[in-house]
Order: structure tokens, then sequence, then C-alpha cells
């Protein structure tokens, strides 16, 4: 058993209720490799800005748990040695699918954990979130949980279709399992192709497709029932059309890849919104480095002089998030 104080680790409560407070959410970003973790410490270091870094189940599987423990611990000394004295990070498991995931992690020095049960029925949502609540909350671990279906894909995670959060459930949820945060379902989804081109408009000024808009009157009926809770979303990258072109320029093939427009964010980062998550980003932009090197370099094969690139490119990205999309910067002096 490792406690996450022993690593310098902080939960969520603290940075939640600060946020919803202050109008701001928390960046949570996954990441699965040393260039993301640099990438993400530096920006948040150099922002002063609270973090969660995601792990996800498969991103445990691919980097070995023991691994991602030191790696986390040493991201807090990491982030003292870049001049953050009081850095708030927090290591959090992204959708949990069984208590034993969940367990394993709170054993393992993770300071907070979601369980997603919102694929089961109802009752049994609230059955498993609340047994994981127990365990977690002995140990003052913090406890995200899912109402609402989104649609796509993220690792294990797919729906086929989604089914907004209904808000005359919230508070029967939240009483009952005694969740210390809640993932809603409001039209944001999973992956890079987050909408399909029959869903949207196309802007004729851009030839860009538009996505429909998230549904905030459904944020608003929750924040009605739940005063000051914190509210999760997930699946919020924009996939920024310049690294989709980068990627496109440089022998890629994404075609019609959509995201949430940042300035939807914006608006719920003010909200009862305090934490939102992104990931597909992070990973367009080491793409479109790494693929710009391959192309514009043929002969280079020493990897720090692409995932150098790489990790300069998703600090860059993970510094715009903090500072105009989620206003987070300056939160944790
Ligand atoms: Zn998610």
């Amino acid at each position: 058993m490792v406690s996450y104080k022993e690593l310098g680790l902080v939960n969520t409560r603290e940075m939640f209720a600060k946020a919803i407070d202050g109008g701001y959410a928390i960046p949570a970003f996954n990441f699965n490799n040393m260039e993301q973790l640099q990438a993400i410490i530096m920006a948040a270091a150099e922002t002063k800005s609270p973090v969660i870094l995601q792990v996800s189940k498969g991103a445990r599987a691919y980097a070995n748990q023991t691994l991602l423990r030191y790696m986390a611990q040493g991201a807090v000394e990491y982030a003292k040695e870049l001049g953050w004295e009081k850095p708030q990070i927090c290591l959090h498991l992204d959708h949990g699918d069984s208590f034993e995931t969940c367990k394993s992690c709170v054993d393992f020095g993770f300071s907070s954990v979601m369980i997603d049960g919102s694929s089961l029925p109802y009752d049994e949502n609230v059955a498993l979130t609340k047994k994981v609540v127990e365990y977690a909350h002995q140990f003052d671990v913090t406890v995200e949980a899912e109402l609402g279906v989104l649609a796509g894909v993220e690792d294990e995670v797919s729906a086929e279709e989604s089914h907004y959060t209904k808000p005359e459930e919230v508070v029967d949820f939240v009483s009952k399992t005694g969740c210390d945060s809640l993932a809603i379902s409001i039209g944001t989804s999973h992956g890079a192709y987050k909408f399909k081109p029959e869903q949207c408009t196309l802007d004729p000024q851009t030839g860009r497709l538009v996505p429909p808009p998230l549904a905030f009157d459904v944020l608003e009926g929750v924040e009605k029932q739940l005063p000051g809770f914190p509210i999760v979303l997930h699946g919020s990258s924009s996939v920024p059309q310049d690294e989709v072109d980068t990627i496109n320029a440089h022998g890629g093939k994404l075609q019609a890849a959509v995201g949430i427009p940042e300035e939807q964010l914006r608006k719920a980062a003010k909200s009862a919104v305090c934490k939102i998550n992104i990931d597909s980003d992070s990973r367009l932009a080491m793409t479109a480095a790494i693929r710009r090197v391959f192309d514009e370099k043929p002969a280079e094969f020493d990897p720090r002089k692409y995932l150098g690139p790489a990790r300069d490119n998703m600090k860059k990205l993970y510094i715009h998030k903090i500072v105009n999309v989620l206003g987070s910067d300056g939160k944790a002096e």
C-alpha cells in the first residue's frame, strides 16, 4: 500500500472547490509516456496551474503501473525543480471499469479514481460507485462517477450513441453514492471524430465542418439540481485544424476529424464544470510534430530529434488550453 500523500500528490477536493468558486476548470490531461508527462508538467509549472494527470486502463497496461507511480512522484519533484514551490498535481484513474481496478489504483498511490458505471443499469451503477467510494474515502482518495453515456471511442470505452444525463436523476445518484464529482453527457464525445459530417454544418468561409452545440440546457438543469457540485466533461478535445492539416500535409490521413469548439468549453469552464478532459488534442500535436520531422528530414533517426519537437508542440498546446480555454493559470501559486 502506497499513499499518494507520500508521493506529494493531492486529491481533487480542494482543487474543485476553488475552481467552482473562481469560475474556471482544472485541466485533466492523459499521459502514456515521458515526453507527454514532461510537457504537461512544464506547462503547469510555467503557468502555475493545478493539473490532473490522467491514466486510462489502457495506459496503465501500456506503461506499467509501478513505473507510472514513480513517474507521477518524479513529476512532483520535477515541478519543484522548475520553480513551482507547491505543485498541485493529482494522479487520476480515467474510466475505471471495476471495483478491483479502482482499489488497485488507490492502493498504488493514485489520489483520485473514476468508476465508470455509466453503461450499467442505473441501480447497478449506484451500487458499484458506492462500493468504490466507501473504499477510496478511507484513504482520502476522491471518486469521480458518470451518469449518461457519451458517444465515441476512447481506449476501451465505447458507446453506440449518446444519451444525455437526466438532471432529475443526479441528486438521487450523488446522495446514494457519495461520489465527489460527476461526469455528465451533454454532447461531448471521445476521440478525434466526435461527429459524423451529416451532424455538422459547413462553414462557407473556411470549408470546415461546424459541430452541433453542446446541450447547455442539460448542464443548467444539473447545476440547478446540485448547486456547487463538481461536474466533469469528458471527450473535450477541440481537434485543432492546423494540427490536422500538418498531419495530412506530411503523409497522414485524418479525414473529417471534428472536435468541440473552444468557445463552448470556455463557457462550460465558467460554470460548475470544474474538470475538462483533453486527450486527443495532445495526440494530434505529438503526431503532427513527428510527421513533420519524418517528412522533412527523412535521414533523421535519433528519437530525441522527433520526440523533442513533439514535446515542444504538446507543451504549447497545454499552455494554450490552460490560459485561453480553462482559465486555470495562476491558481496554484
Ligand atoms: Zn472519458
